[in-house]
Formats: C-alpha cells, sequence, structure tokens
C-alpha cells in the first residue's frame, strides 16, 4: 500500500508542486464527501491549474513594475467629477485593448492620472494580459542606454511583448532630440499592434513645445491619439485636499 507522502512525492517529480501540496486535504474532503472518481480527478487537476495561475499572475505583478498598488475601487468619484464611474467602467470590459486603442489621460498634478492607469492596468493584469508600467523618463533612459549599446531594436522587441505598456507622466521634462527619436521608434512599433495607456500634464496642443520639433511631434502626437479615448481631468488635486482637510 502507497502513502500519500509517496504518491505527493511522484506529482513533485512532475513539477505539480501544488497538487503534491493540497493532496491529504483533498483526499479527505473526497472521503468525507464520497465524491465520485471523475470529480476527485478533476479536482486534482483544478487545484494545480489554479496554483499555476495565482502563480502567473503574481509573476506578471512582479514584471509590471507598478509604483503603487492603486484600485479603481478606491477612487473616489465625488472628487473627481470630471470623469465619470460609467466612462470608467465602460473601460473595464477592456475592448481597449482588443481594438488596440490608447487611452489618454491629460491633466494637471494631484487629479488621479496615474491612479487611473493603475487601476486600470491592476484590471488587465488580473485578466490575463501582460501590463508594463513605466515613467518616460525611465523609458527614454532604457531606450538611450539600449541605443547606446547598439541593442534599441532589441529592447523595443522586449517592450512590444507586453500587452500594455502604461508611460506615466509624459512631458513633465523636455527631451533631447536622440530620446525623441528613440520614442517615436517606440510609439511606431506599438502603433496599431498594441494598446498604451498614457498620462500627461500637457494638452496636445502644447506638445510641439515639449518636443522642441514639431516634425517630430506631430507623427508622434499623431499615432498616439489616432484610435484613442482622451480624457482631460481636471479639479483640484487630490494631494492638496488630503494636505489642507476637507
Ligand atoms: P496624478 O497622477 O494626476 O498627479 P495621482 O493619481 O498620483 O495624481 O493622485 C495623487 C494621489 O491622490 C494618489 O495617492 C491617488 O491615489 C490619490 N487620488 C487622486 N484622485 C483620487 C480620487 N478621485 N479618489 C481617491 N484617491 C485619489
Ligand atoms: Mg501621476
Amino acid at each position: 500500500m502507497t502513502s500519500i507522502d509517496a504518491v505527493a512525492h511522484k506529482y513533485r517529480v512532475l513539477n505539480c508542486g501544488h497538487l503534491a501540496h493540497g493532496l491529504a486535504a483533498l483526499l479527505s474532503a473526497a472521503e468525507a464527501n464520497a465524491l465520485s472518481y471523475l470529480d476527485l480527478v478533476e479536482q486534482l487537476v483544478d487545484l494545480e491549474l489554479q496554483g499555476r495561475e495565482t502563480n502567473r499572475l503574481a509573476a506578471n505583478l512582479r514584471k509590471a513594475g507598478f509604483p503603487v498598488i492603486k484600485r479603481l475601487e478606491e477612487f473616489d468619484d465625488r472628487h473627481q467629477t470630471t470623469i465619470t464611474k460609467r466612462q470608467v467602467s465602460q473601460l473595464l470590459d477592456l475592448r481597449f485593448l482588443e481594438e488596440r486603442a490608447n487611452l489618454v489621460f491629460i491633466g494637471p498634478p494631484g487629479v488621479g492620472k496615474t491612479h487611473l492607469a493603475v487601476g486600470i492596468g491592476l484590471k488587465a493584469l488580473e485578466a490575463g494580459y501582460k501590463v508594463l508600467f513605466t515613467t518616460a523618463l525611465a523609458l527614454v533612459e532604457t531606450l538611450e542606454l539600449a541605443e547606446l549599446r547598439g541593442e534599441l531594436k532589441k529592447k523595443i522587441a522586449g517592450l512590444l511583448k507586453f500587452d500594455l505598456p502604461i508611460i506615466d507622466e509624459l512631458g513633465y521634462l523636455p527631451m533631447n532630440r536622440q530620446g525623441l527619436y528613440n520614442l517615436f521608434q517606440l510609439i511606431n512599433g506599438l502603433y496599431e499592434y498594441r494598446s498604451v495607456i498614457l498620462t500627461t500634464n500637457k494638452d496636445f496642443t502644447n506638445w510641439g513645445e515639449f518636443f522642441r520639433d514639431e516634425n517630430v511631434a506631430v507623427p508622434i502626437v499623431d499615432r498616439l491619439i489616432h484610435h484613442s479615448h482622451v480624457f482631460m481631468l481636471g479639479g483640484e488635486s487630490y494631494r492638496l485636499k488630503q494636505k489642507i482637510g476637507n
């Protein structure tokens, strides 16, 4: 007669750690509930599948590099009234991802742009998409480094593996010519192939000034706003409100 430990060991050999771990509990529950053989074998395989799914989501969450975890459920739509709850919930069917549409959140500091971007990113991640959060500054630095090493193409190909890149704080600092060119290469690769979420404090009409060069700004902006949902956020800074009290 074999033992649970011996069977669990065989499962481990097959890399079914979740199964090995939960075997004893599953077997006692199956006995207590007089489970059919078929139900039991299904529960066994589900245990392993669920465990793997949980691990995969945890790994994707690590790779996403969110600076903070901000959930849409924590977003107070009584404070932020320039975007409606309905507009936000409409995004959550994630159709924009299927349609390769971009989301652009424009507005002054503290109005919830990053919160919304992270919240939607988390929903996409939980739905199985691979998400990458980066600030525009960090992105440009990464691309610059890759370019210096002659690996810009490779780096961009790596970034295109994510289903949903989130570029936060575009336009906060001016960019040099090479930075702009590198960014353009990336945006070109993403265009009509991947959705992007962008947050920025600059209205599109001011982007020429930020990019310092209308000739590069126009095609970048063109690609970014083509097929995009643009949300102009306003109102008071939530941070400021928290500081001075209600
Ligand atoms: P922005 O990116 O527009 O500068 P953030 O999204 O970083 O602003 O918001 C600043 C802080 O205020 C964050 O901690 C964020 O979670 C919070 N916050 C902003 N707007 C709201 C809101 N409507 N409801 C709840 N928290 C908010
Ligand atoms: Mg922000």
